[in-house]
Protein backbone atom coordinates (compact mmCIF):
# COMPACT_ATOMS: atom_id res chain seq x y z
CA UNK A 1 0.00 0.00 0.00
CA UNK A 2 1.30 3.72 -0.50
CA UNK A 3 2.04 5.64 2.00
CA UNK A 4 -0.32 8.20 3.45
CA UNK A 5 1.18 11.49 4.91
CA UNK A 6 0.66 12.49 8.43
CA UNK A 7 -1.50 15.47 8.21
CA UNK A 8 0.87 18.68 8.92
CA UNK A 9 0.35 19.72 12.53
CA UNK A 10 0.97 15.63 12.92
CA UNK A 11 4.26 16.71 11.49
CA UNK A 12 4.66 19.66 13.23
CA UNK A 13 4.29 18.34 16.57
CA UNK A 14 6.25 14.97 16.09
CA UNK A 15 9.29 17.23 15.03
CA UNK A 16 8.74 19.19 17.87
CA UNK A 17 8.85 16.24 20.35
CA UNK A 18 11.43 14.43 18.64
CA UNK A 19 13.46 17.26 18.54
CA UNK A 20 12.74 19.03 22.22
CA UNK A 21 12.30 16.08 24.55
CA UNK A 22 15.87 14.05 24.54
CA UNK A 23 15.95 14.55 27.90
CA UNK A 24 12.98 12.68 29.00
CA UNK A 25 13.02 9.89 26.58
CA UNK A 26 12.40 6.98 28.81
CA UNK A 27 8.66 8.53 28.90
CA UNK A 28 7.72 6.27 26.01
CA UNK A 29 7.52 3.68 27.55
CA UNK A 30 4.90 4.90 30.38
CA UNK A 31 3.22 6.28 27.18
CA UNK A 32 2.83 2.84 25.98
CA UNK A 33 2.32 0.87 28.65
CA UNK A 34 -0.69 3.24 29.74
CA UNK A 35 -2.61 2.87 26.25
CA UNK A 36 -2.15 -1.05 26.82
CA UNK A 37 -3.66 -0.98 29.80
CA UNK A 38 -6.05 1.36 28.80
CA UNK A 39 -7.19 -1.07 25.43
CA UNK A 40 -7.71 -3.88 28.70
CA UNK A 41 -10.12 -1.54 30.63
CA UNK A 42 -11.73 -1.11 27.21
CA UNK A 43 -11.79 -5.27 26.76
CA UNK A 44 -13.26 -5.48 30.47
CA UNK A 45 -15.91 -2.80 29.76
CA UNK A 46 -17.11 -4.81 26.78
CA UNK A 47 -16.96 -8.46 28.85
CA UNK A 48 -19.37 -6.77 31.27
CA UNK A 49 -22.07 -5.70 28.06
CA UNK A 50 -21.68 -8.94 25.98
CA UNK A 51 -22.74 -11.97 27.50
CA UNK A 52 -20.54 -13.43 24.35
CA UNK A 53 -17.79 -12.47 25.92
CA UNK A 54 -16.11 -13.38 29.19
CA UNK A 55 -13.08 -11.66 31.10
CA UNK A 56 -10.69 -14.20 32.90
CA UNK A 57 -7.82 -12.24 34.73
CA UNK A 58 -5.37 -14.68 33.42
CA UNK A 59 -5.75 -13.51 29.99
CA UNK A 60 -5.57 -10.04 30.20
CA UNK A 61 -1.54 -8.72 30.55
CA UNK A 62 1.35 -6.55 29.24
CA UNK A 63 4.40 -8.14 27.99
CA UNK A 64 7.74 -6.25 26.76
CA UNK A 65 9.93 -8.63 25.17
CA UNK A 66 13.49 -7.09 24.10
CA UNK A 67 16.10 -8.29 21.86
CA UNK A 68 19.69 -7.07 21.68
CA UNK A 69 20.59 -8.87 19.03
CA UNK A 70 17.63 -7.11 16.40
CA UNK A 71 17.43 -4.20 18.86
CA UNK A 72 13.65 -4.70 18.74
CA UNK A 73 11.52 -3.82 21.84
CA UNK A 74 8.01 -5.49 22.23
CA UNK A 75 4.90 -4.24 23.91
CA UNK A 76 2.00 -6.72 23.72
CA UNK A 77 -1.21 -6.25 25.33
CA UNK A 78 -4.59 -8.42 25.63
CA UNK A 79 -6.67 -4.99 25.04
CA UNK A 80 -9.55 -4.46 22.28
CA UNK A 81 -7.24 -3.95 19.73
CA UNK A 82 -7.98 -1.88 16.48
CA UNK A 83 -9.60 -1.62 13.32
CA UNK A 84 -8.42 -0.94 10.34
CA UNK A 85 -10.27 2.27 10.39
CA UNK A 86 -9.09 2.54 13.88
CA UNK A 87 -5.81 2.35 12.93
CA UNK A 88 -5.93 5.11 10.70
CA UNK A 89 -7.60 7.58 12.84
CA UNK A 90 -6.00 6.78 15.92
CA UNK A 91 -2.35 7.11 15.17
CA UNK A 92 -2.89 9.10 11.89
CA UNK A 93 -3.54 12.48 13.43
CA UNK A 94 -1.71 13.05 16.23
CA UNK A 95 -1.71 17.02 17.23
CA UNK A 96 -6.00 17.68 17.17
CA UNK A 97 -5.51 21.22 16.98
CA UNK A 98 -6.29 21.82 20.42
CA UNK A 99 -3.02 21.21 21.63
CA UNK A 100 -1.18 22.98 19.18
CA UNK A 101 -3.46 26.51 19.88
CA UNK A 102 -3.32 25.81 23.44
CA UNK A 103 0.58 25.33 23.29
CA UNK A 104 0.40 29.10 21.52
CA UNK A 105 -2.19 30.57 23.88
CA UNK A 106 0.15 29.11 26.73
CA UNK A 107 3.51 29.83 25.48
CA UNK A 108 4.36 26.36 26.31
CA UNK A 109 7.99 25.97 24.88
CA UNK A 110 8.71 22.67 26.98
CA UNK A 111 7.49 19.95 24.94
CA UNK A 112 7.48 17.45 28.01
CA UNK A 113 4.48 20.01 29.40
CA UNK A 114 2.57 18.70 25.99
CA UNK A 115 3.62 14.86 26.23
CA UNK A 116 2.44 14.92 30.07
CA UNK A 117 -1.06 16.32 29.67
CA UNK A 118 -2.56 15.59 26.39
CA UNK A 119 -3.06 12.92 23.80
CA UNK A 120 0.02 13.05 21.94
CA UNK A 121 1.58 9.82 23.84
CA UNK A 122 2.09 7.65 21.70
CA UNK A 123 4.60 9.46 18.81
CA UNK A 124 6.84 9.72 22.11
CA UNK A 125 8.03 6.05 20.70
CA UNK A 126 9.68 7.55 17.90
CA UNK A 127 11.75 9.57 20.48
CA UNK A 128 13.69 5.95 20.62
CA UNK A 129 12.82 4.34 17.17
CA UNK A 130 13.81 4.70 14.09
CA UNK A 131 10.36 2.23 12.99
CA UNK A 132 7.21 1.43 15.20
CA UNK A 133 4.81 -1.62 13.81
CA UNK A 134 1.63 -1.47 15.21
CA UNK A 135 0.18 -5.00 14.46
CA UNK A 136 -3.26 -5.28 15.85
CA UNK A 137 -6.77 -7.46 15.48
CA UNK A 138 -10.12 -5.80 17.32
CA UNK A 139 -12.19 -7.92 18.98
CA UNK A 140 -14.68 -6.61 16.49
CA UNK A 141 -12.90 -7.75 13.50
CA UNK A 142 -11.74 -11.01 12.06
CA UNK A 143 -8.98 -9.34 10.53
CA UNK A 144 -5.55 -8.10 11.41
CA UNK A 145 -3.69 -4.97 9.96
CA UNK A 146 -0.11 -3.67 10.50
CA UNK A 147 0.42 -0.33 10.77
CA UNK A 148 3.96 1.03 10.34
CA UNK A 149 6.11 4.43 10.34
CA UNK A 150 9.18 5.70 10.26
CA UNK A 151 7.92 8.85 12.10
CA UNK A 152 8.75 11.80 9.47
CA UNK A 153 7.16 11.02 6.19
CA UNK A 154 3.96 8.87 6.70
CA UNK A 155 2.92 5.32 7.03
CA UNK A 156 1.52 2.61 5.83
CA UNK A 157 -1.50 0.23 6.81
CA UNK A 158 -1.06 -3.49 5.45
CA UNK A 159 -3.54 -6.73 5.98
CA UNK A 160 -1.29 -9.46 8.79
CA UNK A 161 -1.88 -12.70 10.06
CA UNK A 162 -2.22 -12.16 13.79
CA UNK A 163 -4.52 -14.15 15.28
CA UNK A 164 -5.43 -13.02 18.47
CA UNK A 165 -7.09 -10.33 19.82
CA UNK A 166 -5.22 -7.29 20.66
CA UNK A 167 -2.09 -5.10 19.82
CA UNK A 168 1.38 -5.51 19.45
CA UNK A 169 3.81 -2.44 19.71
CA UNK A 170 6.94 -3.05 18.22
CA UNK A 171 9.96 -0.75 17.80
CA UNK A 172 13.42 -0.61 16.50
CA UNK A 173 15.28 0.93 18.49
CA UNK A 174 18.30 3.53 17.46
CA UNK A 175 21.36 3.13 17.23
CA UNK A 176 23.33 4.74 19.82
CA UNK A 177 25.29 7.74 19.45
CA UNK A 178 28.19 9.37 21.64
CA UNK A 179 25.39 11.60 22.81
CA UNK A 180 22.53 9.71 23.56
CA UNK A 181 22.18 6.34 24.97
CA UNK A 182 19.41 4.35 23.38
CA UNK A 183 20.85 0.45 24.10
CA UNK A 184 19.75 1.18 27.43
CA UNK A 185 16.07 1.03 26.48
CA UNK A 186 17.27 -3.03 25.43
CA UNK A 187 18.51 -3.68 29.12
CA UNK A 188 16.14 -5.84 31.50
CA UNK A 189 17.31 -3.93 35.00
CA UNK A 190 16.62 -0.53 33.32
CA UNK A 191 13.41 -1.57 31.43
CA UNK A 192 11.92 -2.42 35.20
CA UNK A 193 13.46 0.44 36.75
CA UNK A 194 11.51 2.75 34.32
CA UNK A 195 8.64 1.07 34.68
CA UNK A 196 8.72 0.89 38.47
CA UNK A 197 8.99 4.83 38.10
CA UNK A 198 6.11 5.64 36.04
CA UNK A 199 3.87 2.78 35.79
CA UNK A 200 3.94 0.84 39.09
CA UNK A 201 0.10 1.74 39.38
CA UNK A 202 -0.76 -0.45 36.77
CA UNK A 203 -3.40 -3.16 37.81
CA UNK A 204 -2.15 -5.40 34.80
CA UNK A 205 0.32 -7.76 34.99
CA UNK A 206 3.26 -6.40 33.51
CA UNK A 207 5.76 -9.65 32.21
CA UNK A 208 9.41 -9.42 31.13
CA UNK A 209 11.43 -11.26 28.75
CA UNK A 210 15.11 -10.01 27.24
CA UNK A 211 16.66 -12.03 24.81
CA UNK A 212 20.78 -11.54 25.24
CA UNK A 213 23.10 -11.63 22.21
P1 LIG B 1 -4.44 8.89 24.30
O1 LIG B 1 -4.02 7.61 24.99
O2 LIG B 1 -4.31 10.06 25.21
O3 LIG B 1 -5.80 8.80 23.65
P2 LIG B 1 -2.29 8.21 22.52
O4 LIG B 1 -1.50 8.97 21.52
O5 LIG B 1 -1.50 7.60 23.63
O6 LIG B 1 -3.39 9.16 23.10
O7 LIG B 1 -3.12 7.08 21.77
C1 LIG B 1 -4.00 7.43 20.72
C2 LIG B 1 -5.09 6.42 20.55
O8 LIG B 1 -4.61 5.25 19.89
C3 LIG B 1 -5.72 5.91 21.84
O9 LIG B 1 -6.72 6.77 22.31
C4 LIG B 1 -6.29 4.56 21.39
O10 LIG B 1 -7.55 4.74 20.77
C5 LIG B 1 -5.30 4.12 20.33
N1 LIG B 1 -4.32 3.16 20.88
C6 LIG B 1 -3.03 3.41 21.16
N2 LIG B 1 -2.42 2.31 21.67
C7 LIG B 1 -3.37 1.34 21.69
C8 LIG B 1 -3.37 -0.05 22.10
N3 LIG B 1 -2.28 -0.64 22.61
N4 LIG B 1 -4.54 -0.74 21.96
C9 LIG B 1 -5.64 -0.16 21.45
N5 LIG B 1 -5.71 1.13 21.05
C10 LIG B 1 -4.57 1.88 21.18
MG1 LIG C 1 -2.12 7.29 25.69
Amino acid sequence: MSKIAFKAESKRLLEMMINSIYTHREVFLRELISNASDAIDKMYYRTLTDDALTFDKDDYFIQIEADKDTRVLKITDTGIGMTKEELETNLGTIAKSGSLAFKKENEITDGHDIIGQFGVGFYAAFMVADTVKVISRSVDSDEAYVWESDGAEGYTIDSHDKQSVGTEIILSIKESTEDEDYDQFLEEYRLKEIIKKYSDFIRYPIKMEVTKS
